[in-house]
């Protein structure tokens, strides 16, 4: 099956009870036995939900997976990898990383003996040096948030495997429609579905899908021993998402593109950060391992600061200024006073989240309106 038809049908069947095309929302905690056991496969919701376990599975598929898994966010789904460790364990991740899974790792898990190394990635064969005989788990996110850097999922696998250290990538930025990092050699996929395989700002959820049975078993493990499930009728909302999920990223992608070399070419723009310039560190990398760019875009207006920034964004009309991204409608963002405020203030201006980085999230609206709101916020 291609793509544009697992969005639709992988995982699916129609509902056993009446034939229902979509899965109804089986809005129930429980199930009734007919002798202890004896029971359809669902005995209590935290465990197992139809409505969830239809989701599951059509993420386990557009992920080219095999078995899925959702939660009640992407951080809990972030929280759930973790907890395959013990202290003394070591995570090597990107350092241009989601500003809550930044403070998830050092506020919490630090906390409980897990050492976290924070490396730039741009060149896979830097990420060797850091691994130990501790290490366990990499942890990538590419595209980075919001410094748009291309992480090079197949070479990191390689080393991954070497050393035999798990590779988990937060594919939340690219999807499956631009990014299959279990085909790349990934052992774990996460996603925060509550962006773009939601795609309509209507809910929060995580995700993740790995292929291999025992890490599975392991997770499923933790995803009902610590219970940071979704409930059925945000699995819902997300499964009716992931349906268009191709149509919308295709969209996304155009209207990306539009802005992007629009940005490029104002004369009041410093810096466009967008993996689909020739001149982009890794465009040959996006190129290799990614079917388009997508729809996030970051930029610097020249000679600005704090100020100024936030007047652009404070001024666009159609844009949303607003956390979050990957809905059908245009957000903008400024990360050193919002998504990432939680990263000090050295550390982020290190990977170039600086005082006046602005970013955005394409939506899917009219080409024409999105540039004509953003040339006359930044005038
Ligand atoms: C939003 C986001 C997360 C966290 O997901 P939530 O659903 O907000 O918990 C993790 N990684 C990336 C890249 C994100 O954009």
């Amino acid at each position: 099956m291609k793509f544009n038809t697992k969005t639709i049908h992988g995982g699916q069947q129609h509902d056993p009870a009446y034939g229902a095309v979509m899965p109804p929302i089986y809005q129930t905690s429980t199930y009734a036995q007919t002798t202890p056991g004896g029971h359809k496969g669902f005995e209590y919701s935290r465990t197992h939900n139809p409505t969830r376990k239809a989701l599951e599975d059509s993420f386990a598929s557009i992920e080219n997976g095999k078995f899925g898994l959702a939660f009640g966010s992407g951080l809990a789904a972030i929280d759930a990898v973790i907890k395959l460790l013990k202290p003394g364990d070591e995570v090597v991740s990107t350092n241009d990383l989601y500003g809550g899974t930044y403070r998830l790792f050092t506020s919490i898990f630090e906390g409980f003996g897990i050492k976290f190394r924070f490396i730039g990635m741009e060149n896979a064969d830097n990420v060797e040096d850091y691994i130990t005989d501790n290490t366990k788990l990499i942890w990538v996110e590419t595209p980075t948030n919001p410094m748009m850097n291309i992480i090079d999922i197949k070479g990191i696998a390689v080393i991954a495997k070497k050393r035999n250290v798990l590779l988990a990538v937060d594919n939340t930025f690219a999807t499956p429609y631009l990014q299959r990092p279990l085909d790349l050699g990934a052992d774990i996929v996460m996603h925060s579905a509550t962006k773009y395989l939601g795609g309509h700002s209507d809910v929060v959820m995580g995700a993740l899908v790995v292929k291999d049975q025992r890490l599975a078993e392991r997770l499923y493990f933790i995803q009902n021993a610590s219970g940071a499930v979704c409930g059925p009728q945000d699995s819902f909302l997300v499964l009716r998402g992931i349906k268009t999920l191709h149509i919308r990223m295709q969209r996304h992608c155009e209207n990306g593109e539009a802005i992007a070399k629009y940005l490029k070419n104002h004369p009041k723009i410093e810096k466009v950060y967008w993996p689909g310039f020739e001149d982009h560190p890794n465009h040959k990398i996006a190129v290799a391992q990614m079917d388009g760019f997508g729809g996030m875009i970051s930029f610097v207006p020249k000679g600005s600061d704090y100020d100024k920034a936030i007047g652009i964004v404070e001024n666009l009309k159609i844009f949303t200024l607003a956390e979050s991204l990957g809905g059908v409608e245009s957000l903008a963002g400024h990360p050193a006073s919002m998504t990432h405020a939680s990263i000090p203030k050295e550390e982020r201006e290190k990977t170039g989240v600086v005082d006046s980085l602005i970013r955005l999230s394409v939506g899917i609206e009219d080409v024409d309106d999105l540039i004509a709101d953003l040339e006359q916020a930044i005038q």
